[in-house]
């Protein structure tokens, strides 16, 4: 137990806590403890856990500033509860996206990139300098031609020329250059060329005339109609000096969209995507350079730093390799350090960020995470696992909201909070150990006591879907048969090429496939569940019908919205260099509408209380009342699971499991589709994974084929055809390993999966004593 005093209490305690769903709730959470929250969706975990706790604590940390800076901080509201006490620093490591700019890489943010340039600087021969100069953010180390990004913005030749027609006809598709303009007479009247013969037939040197002449005058008639003469200069280097190698910012609109229709981003000619100068690539520490470390994956680059034994180099390249290592261990081993943040999954991100942290030295804070397993195979959950101990370790509080079981076996403690979603929910149900939640009779403590066996009556295929020859980045050579007509699941550990197979090389083939997944639904602030749906129109056609009005008014896009805040319920005030500060509009109290509007009632409920009810809630207040488009939509929006979720929130708010049902439940009435789901269990309790399972089982009946990539064993144990990726991660996967039913799977010798499966099912562990299914 760690020592308890005074001034060090050892439980962090929260008193009738009541933000969104909570019910009065109150905890007292063990410091220096792992504690995991449970329950089903929408029943008030991360209500606790970041509406709560690390609003409260960013809000504290907040008001330790000036107001000079406090006036320039995001503003917390204070959450509604009786006390929150004893808090320490939060630190909420998520899921949002890194995203970052192109210059973002895993190397930089990991900050591994920096030991990496003191290696070179001081050990590299020839030398390039100091640090900095093997920098690609820094102007001493960044490639001259690409400016440190890799990738050049060329014009595209396909694009600017159309080589069928002549200049008097308009080859150049480029508006400032058009036909009869002062730029496009420099090359149609030079003289150079015939203005009425296509550039197909320009010979070789016209051609080079054409785009990269230079050196000579040609004649020209000026405004007034005088001859005169004017430098010629090739077209390409022309429109490169104008338009392209210049700030793009500092064109005109019209131009800068011209620009941006005649260029494509090519890898960079000078230092083929390495991002730096000449000098520091040439720059060697036995036989590998700086872009060398840049490209090796992971597991291989910390084999390269272990081999350095030169005593003085010796110390650096371990630290570097030290860092690497905890990458390896959440099971990132196969990404690169040059490899873009922006092109990584939620999962990946979210586990590069638990390294970073892993790497702090502080003590005493509390970590929150967001369902930290997502994207995880059950062998890199272990690993998982290993690191939220570490934390804990080291001093530290860390919160988890999860769903898998894996996970929530290592808790310390367990805040199970239920019964139900939304209204339903929102109280403490269990709070304790693993081994007593198992016995306490909630439906989290239920659900770890199953075992369920794997599915014996597959469903036939209809007929196959191929992929040939996928090479997508790390498939060798990849041939592939999916089953129609069934539900198919892709597994493998992470990196195995599970999304380069399905997303990209099946997608390709296969361009009608509909793919479900977790991105960003492209959408204003103003985007809700029931714009998304379809839902608003036959609302406020209800609405206006009864009330004889037009149905505009009960639009907060328009005639019915909210003097004060436009209708976006939120006042956003910009702080010139800080981030904008959001507040409640205080005139329609952030419901978006005119007062007036709000006087018109259909059952007794405004449209800003339609708006605001939950899918259930707005089932049972519809039933038998609305009109079929709303009574189908809604029921929808409740087979995807998302019954706790209210009509108006914004989706921007959503996870990203959520999106993904979303789009899922917008699709549902379609038939004879394939679709493509990215890991759909995400952010799903265990029951309400059967809902899911339920959902995909009648999507096959309707006549559909789906196919999901999942970690989750028990999608795997219910799908009727498995195929498995592997063996490993990266360079040590991109081949299919296993493909057959479930039941095949638990006979196969080199699938990883394999062996979890039959651990699942024949294993039980203190978590899952052996039951018989329901
Ligand atoms: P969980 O984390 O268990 O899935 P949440 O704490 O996210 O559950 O949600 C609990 C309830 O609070 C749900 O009914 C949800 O719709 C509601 N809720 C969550 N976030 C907000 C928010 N920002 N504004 C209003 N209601 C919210
Ligand atoms: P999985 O879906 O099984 O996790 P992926 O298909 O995402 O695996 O990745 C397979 C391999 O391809 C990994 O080595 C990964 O680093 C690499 N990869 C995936 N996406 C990209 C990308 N956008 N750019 C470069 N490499 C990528
Ligand atoms: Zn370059
Ligand atoms: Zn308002």
């Amino acid at each position: 137990m760690p020592h308890q005093n005074q001034t060090h209490p050892d439980t962090i305690d929260i008193v009738g806590a009541r933000a969104h769903n909570l019910r009065n709730v109150s905890l007292r959470l063990p410091k220096g403890r792992i504690i995991v929250f449970t329950g089903v969706s929408g029943s008030g975990k991360s209500s606790v856990v970041f509406g709560t706790v690390a609003v409260e604590s960013q809000r504290q940390l907040n008001e330790t500033f000036t107001w000079f800076i406090r006036n320039r901080l995001p503003k917390y509201e204070r959450p509604d509860a009786d006390l929150i006490d004893n808090l320490s620093p939060a630190v909420v490591v998520d899921q949002r996206p890194i995203g970052g700019n192109s210059r973002s890489t895993v190397g930089t943010m990991t900050d591994i990139q920096s030991i990496v340039r003191v290696l070179f600087s001081r050990h590299g021969t020839p030398s390039a300098g100091a640090a900095t100069a093997y920098s690609f953010n820094d102007p001493q180390g960044m490639c001259p031609e690409c400016g440190g990004l890799g990738q050049v913005v060329r014009v595209d030749l396909d694009r600017l020329l159309d080589p069928d027609k002549s200049l008097n006809d308009g080859a150049i598709a480029f508006a400032p250059f058009a036909v009869g303009t002062w730029q496009w007479q420099l090359y149609a009247q030079s003289g150079l060329f015939d203005p009425n013969r296509p550039l197909r037939e320009f010979s070789q040197e016209q051609w080079r005339l054409f785009l990269r002449g230079n050196g000579f005058r040609v004649p020209r008639a000026n405004k007034t109609g005088a001859q005169g003469s004017n430098a010629y200069e090739g077209l390409l280097d022309r429109i490169d000096r104008l338009y392209i190698k210049r700030d793009l910012g500092s064109l005109s609109e019209k131009n800068r969209a011209a620009a941006q229709a005649i260029v494509s981003e090519q890898c960079c000619p000078l230092c083929h995507g390495a991002r730096l100068n000449q000098a520091a690539l040439a720059s060697r520490i036995g036989a590998y350079g700086i872009a060398d470390y840049g490209r090796l994956e992971i597991s291989e680059l910390i084999e390269v730093l272990d081999a350095i034994t030169d005593p003085v180099a010796e110390p650096l390249a371990a630290a570097a390799a030290t860092r690497l290592r905890r990458i390896e261990e959440v099971g990132l081993g196969y990404l690169s350090l040059d490899r873009e943040t922006a092109t990584l999954s939620g999962g990946e991100a979210q586990r590069l960020k638990v390294v970073r942290h892993l790497g702090s030295s502080l003590t005493g804070m509390t970590y929150i995470f967001d369902e930290p397993s997502v994207g995880m195979h059950p062998r890199d959950v272990g690993r998982l696992n290993r690191l939220l101990i570490r934390l804990r370790d080291k001093g530290n509080t860390v919160l988890v909201v999860e769903h898998s079981p894996d996970v929530i076996a290592i808790a310390d403690h367990v805040v199970d909070m239920g019964p139900g979603a939304g209204a339903q929910g929102g109280q403490v149900m269990f709070e304790g150990t693993v081994e007593n939640l198992r016995t306490s009779g909630t439906s989290t403590g239920e659900q770890l006591r199953l075992v369920r066996p794997v599915r014996e009556r597959t469903r036939a295929p209809k007929g196959w879907l191929t992929v040939t020859g996928a090479d997508r980045h790390n498939l060798k050579n990849v041939s592939a048969r999916f089953p129609s007509g069934v539900l198919t699941a892709v597994t493998g550990v992470a990196g195995s090429g599970k999304s380069s197979l399905v997303s990209g090389a099946f997608a390709a083939a296969h361009p009608e496939a509909v793919a479900v997944d977790q991105s960003a639904i492209a959408a204003s602030r103003r985007s809700s569940p029931a714009t998304y749906l379809g839902l608003m129109d036959p609302l406020r056609q209800l609405f206006a019908a009864k009330h004889s009005v037009k149905p505009g008014l009960f639009s907060f896009n328009s005639d019915g919205a909210c003097a004060e805040c436009g209708g976006a319920g939120l006042i956003f005030t910009d702080m010139a260099y800080m981030d904008p500060v959001t507040t409640v509009c205080r005139a329609c109290d952030g419901r978006r509408y005119r007062p007036e509007v709000l006087a018109y009632t259909v059952r007794g409920a405004s449209i800003a209380d339609v708006l605001a009810m939950t899918v259930e809630e707005s089932i049972e207040f519809w039933n038998g009342h609305g009109d079929n488009r709303i009574a189908t939509r809604l029921h929808a929006l409740a087979e995807v699971g998302l019954g706790y979720l209210p009509l108006g929130r914004a989706l921007s708010s959503l996870s990203g499991g959520e999106r993904q049902r979303i789009k899922l439940a917008d699709r549902l009435r379609h038939t004879g589709t394939i679709y493509l789901l990215d890991e759909p269990t995400t952010g799903l309790h265990m029951a309400d994974v059967d809902t899911l399972l339920a959902l995909l089982d009648r999507l096959v009946d309707r006549g559909n084929t789906v196919i999901v990539i999942e970690h989750d064993l028990e999608v795997v144990k219910h799908a009727d055809w498995v195929i498995d990726l592997g063996p490993d991660g990266g360079k040590h996967g991109g081949e299919i390993v296993f493909a057959g039913t479930p039941r095949d799977l638990l006979d196969s010798e080199h699938s990883i999966t394999a062996e979890y499966l039959r651990r699942n099912l024949t294993q039980p562990t203190d978590l899952r004593p052996p039951r018989a299914a329901s």
